[in-house]
C-alpha cells in the first residue's frame, strides 16, 4: 500500500509539472484528488486496514494528499501568470486612440461664458478685468463698503461666518474686490471684477453659491450720465442692438444715489404684448426687465481708500452689479437656477 501511494504521488508530481493550462491542470486536480480519486479512497479505506497499518499507510496518504495540494497550487499560480501574461501581449490597448465612437469633446459652462461676453464688451470699453479672494474680510465685504458694524444693511444679507474667526466669512458680493484694487492702484480707474459669491439662499432663483460681475469707474468728472450710457453699452451687447437701459431710485449701502438698472424687454419689444396681443410672459407686461443695481459711489467708501489718492473732493464715480446666472436664465429662458449647478448634462449640453 504504501509504494502504491508513492507511485500515485510521482506519476501525479510529473503530470501536474507538465499540465500545459489552467483548465488542463483542473481536470488533474479532480483525478488526483476528487471524490473518485485513487488517494482519496486510500484514505476513505484506512479504518478498514489492519490495526498495526492504520497509522504508517493515514499518515503517508495524508503527506501525499498534502504534497498534492501545494504542487497543483503552485502549478496554477505559474500557469495564471504565464495565462495573464498571454492575454496582455495579445489585449494591449492604445489608450491613446480615440473611443469608438469618439465622445463628444465638453464646452464651456453657460455660466462661464455669459461672464467672458460681459467681461468682453467691458474690456472693449476699456475696462480691466481684476479677481479677489472668495473668503474675505469683514473689513472689505462690510465696514470698508459702508457697513459698519450693527448697520442694518448686514441683515439684507445672509452670511457664511467662518465659525472659529467670526471677522472672516465667505464674500457676500464681488464689492470687496473694489476696495483691495482702490488699495493698490491710484485713480483714474475702470474695472470689472467677475466671481462667485455665497448667500444663505435656495430656491429656484437664488443658490447658496452663485456669480456676479460688477464694474467699477473712478476719475475726474465721472457722472451718472456716464453710467447711463454705460449700462445702455453694455445692455445692448448682451441682450442685443436696440436695447435700452433705465434706472430706477433704489437704496445700497456703498452707493448714493442708489439705482436698480432695467433692460427694454427683448422678447416683446419694450411693448409689454405679444404678437397675438397676451402679455409678455418674460416682462410680466411690464416691458422691463431688472437686470442689476448700480449708483454713484459714496464719498463716504472713498474715505476708506483716501491715502490711496482717492480725495472724495476730487474723484468720484459709478459702480454696477449684477448676477450671471440671471443673465443667462433671461437669454435663454432657463426656469430654475439651480439647473446650472446640476451637472446633469442634457441640460448643460444645451449651451454650447
Ligand atoms: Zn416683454
Amino acid at each position: 500500500m504504501l509504494e502504491r501511494i508513492e507511485e500515485i504521488r510521482s506519476e501525479a508530481g510529473t503530470a501536474i509539472e507538465a499540465a500545459p493550462g489552467t483548465a488542463e491542470l483542473e481536470g488533474l486536480r479532480v483525478r488526483l484528488l476528487g471524490r473518485k480519486a485513487e488517494l482519496t479512497t486510500i484514505l476513505r479505506g484506512i479504518a478498514d486496514l489492519p490495526q498495526r497499518e492504520r497509522g504508517k499507510v493515514g499518515a503517508a496518504a495524508n503527506r501525499a494528499r498534502q504534497e498534492l495540494e501545494a504542487l497543483l497550487e503552485r502549478r496554477a499560480a505559474d500557469l495564471d501568470a504565464a495565462e495573464l501574461e498571454a492575454r496582455l501581449a495579445v489585449d494591449r490597448v492604445d489608450v491613446t486612440l480615440p473611443g469608438a465612437p469618439a465622445r463628444p469633446v465638453g464646452h464651456i459652462h453657460l455660466i462661464t461664458r455669459t461672464t467672458r461676453q460681459i467681461e468682453d464688451v467691458m474690456v472693449g470699453l476699456g475696462y480691466r478685468v481684476v479677481e479677489g479672494p472668495e473668503i474675505e474680510h469683514d473689513y472689505y465685504n462690510f465696514t470698508a463698503l459702508n457697513h459698519p458694524p450693527g448697520h442694518p444693511a448686514r441683515m439684507l444679507q445672509d452670511t457664511f461666518y467662518v465659525q472659529s474667526h467670526p471677522d472672516v466669512l465667505l464674500r457676500t458680493h464681488t464689492s470687496p474686490v473694489q476696495i483691495r484694487a482702490l488699495e493698490v492702484q491710484p485713480p483714474p480707474i475702470f474695472m470689472i471684477v467677475p466671481g462667485k459669491v455665497y448667500r444663505r439662499d435656495s430656491d429656484a432663483t437664488h443658490s447658496p453659491m452663485f456669480h456676479q460681475v460688477e464694474g467699477l469707474a473712478i476719475g475726474e468728472g465721472i457722472t451718472m450720465a456716464d453710467l447711463q450710457g454705460t449700462l445702455s453699452e453694455m445692455l445692448q451687447a448682451i441682450f442685443g442692438e436696440g436695447r435700452e437701459a433705465r434706472m430706477r431710485p433704489h437704496f445700497f449701502p456703498f452707493t448714493e444715489p442708489s439705482v436698480e438698472f432695467d433692460v427694454s424687454c427683448f422678447q416683446c419689444e419694450g411693448s409689454g404684448a405679444l404678437g397675438d396681443g397676451s402679455r409678455c410672459n418674460l416682462c410680466k407686461g411690464i416691458g422691463w426687465i431688472e437686470v442689476g443695481g448700480a449708483g454713484m459711489v459714496d464719498p463716504t467708501v472713498l474715505g476708506f481708500v483716501e491715502s490711496s489718492g482717492y480725495d472724495p473732493e476730487r474723484v468720484q464715480g459709478f459702480a454696477f452689479g449684477m448676477g450671471v446666472e440671471r443673465i443667462a436664465m433671461l437669454r435663454h429662458g432657463v426656469p430654475d437656477l439651480r439647473r446650472f449647478f446640476d451637472n446633469d448634462v442634457r441640460v448643460l449640453g444645451q449651451f454650447r
